[in-house]
């Protein structure tokens, strides 16, 4: 089949969709227009957008196209997490999980490359290598797939892959999540994690607003150095200088993720340390019980552990709250679904176990 070189107006912002038009001597306006079609109303063929003329959506159809995301597999846990496995156009699969929280909200976390580079060791995707970045279009197309199944509250950037490894493309997917006329996501709802790349970190503070969460992990250059390689690149002393000088708004925090494993980081002389390294940054602590799987070593934390290390941290004045791992019963932890279904990324050959199994969508159509 031949390769679509048609542009893929998924991939684009706002600015960039008016240059594009400009060039077919297209007004302004219409770059508008056809956020609100593929965003607002998620209409994906020109055909349908009946406020275009005729000949103008014939021309789109000549030099453009709009990508989508169709899952090719769900798998559901009982508590309401929502896990879909996406294939992309060369044939790699990314995941996306939708989380339903308290009070109706629900939130959705969405991968920005296929694999990741950084070999954090309690992490299945890691274990994957880097494949490749995700596009723009990628990125906000796993939103868009989602919303099909109701509206979403907040995004995490905090799928596979380390976002910062992937700035450009990050920034222009959170340019066009932000879009009044598109997704119309506010920069409050909508958090990207870090394994704490130093100089992008500098980097996005300075391009756009975005929550920022760390992913921590350990209190001692020592233990981090083994969980997170990067942290050999960008030690501790260098991530907290980084963080106290991070531009927040008035009430926001960074929220440092910390994953409990046992007899690793859980002890009460690292729930000491921890405090010590957070002192004098705007912070709150997501404590998250390891979730134990096959191809990891590592145990959970006991729940007498994670009440004192929590307990040790609200007595000292810190906002921690402990995160539940979702979805224990389904391929809860990032790229364990991918594996299920493609022991090597590279391979796209099926496995039989997922609970619900779609049909892989046709080249260009969606669920
Ligand atoms: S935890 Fe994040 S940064 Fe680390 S290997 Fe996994 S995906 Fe990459």
């Amino acid at each position: 089949m031949d390769h679509d070189t048609r542009i893929d107006l998924k991939n684009l912002t706002l600015e960039e969709l008016t240059v594009f038009l400009a060039g077919m001597g297209k007004e302004r306006f219409r770059a508008s227009q056809l956020m609100r079609w593929m965003y607002s109303r998620l209409v994906n063929d020109f055909d349908a957008m009946s406020d275009l003329s005729k000949a103008l959506r014939a021309e789109l159809h000549q030099r453009a196209r709009i990508s989508c995301l169709g899952s090719e597999v769900t798998e559901d846990s009982r508590d309401g997490t929502r896990k879909y496995l996406f294939r992309l156009e060369d044939g790699q699969t990314i995941e996306t999980v939708r989380i339903p929280m308290e009070d109706n909200r629900v939130t959705l976390c969405i991968s920005t490359q296929v694999g990741c580079a950084l070999g954090c060791v309690f992490c299945h995707t890691g274990s994957f290598g880097l494949v490749r970045n995700l596009t723009p279009g990628e990125i906000v197309n796993q939103v868009c797939a989602a919303l099909a199944d109701g509206p979403i509250s907040n995004i995490v950037l905090m799928g596979m892959g380390e976002p910062l490894h992937n700035l450009d493309n990050v920034v222009k997917a959170l340019q066009i999540l932000y879009l009044p006329e598109g997704l119309d996501f506010s920069p409050r709802k909508v958090t990207l994690s870090t394994a704490g790349l130093v100089p992008e970190m500098l980097e996005l503070g300075q391009r756009i607003r975005v929550n920022l969460a760390v992913s921590l992990n350990a209190t001692t250059d020592e233990v981090r150095n083994q969980l997170m390689p990067v942290n050999r690149r960008y030690p501790l002393a260098q991530l907290m200088e980084v963080c106290r000088n991070y531009p927040l708004q008035p009430r926001q925090r960074i929220t440092f993720e910390y994953i409990l494993i046992r007899g690793v980081n859980d002890s009460d002389q690292d729930a000491r340390r921890l405090v010590k390294l957070l002192h004098g940054i705007k912070a709150k602590v997501n404590l998250i019980p390891f979730n134990e799987h096959s191809a990891s070593p590592f145990k959970a934390p006991t729940g007498d552990r994670v009440t004192r290390f929590q307990g040790y941290l609200l007595d000292r004045g810190m906002v921690a709250i402990r995160r539940a791992s979702k979805g224990q019963d389904i391929s809860a932890a990032c790229g364990q679904l991918k594996g299920k279904r493609d022991p090597l990324p590279q391979q796209q050959d099926a496995g039989e176990d997922a609970v619900h199994d779609n049909h892989p969508p046709e080249k260009g159509t969606c669920k």
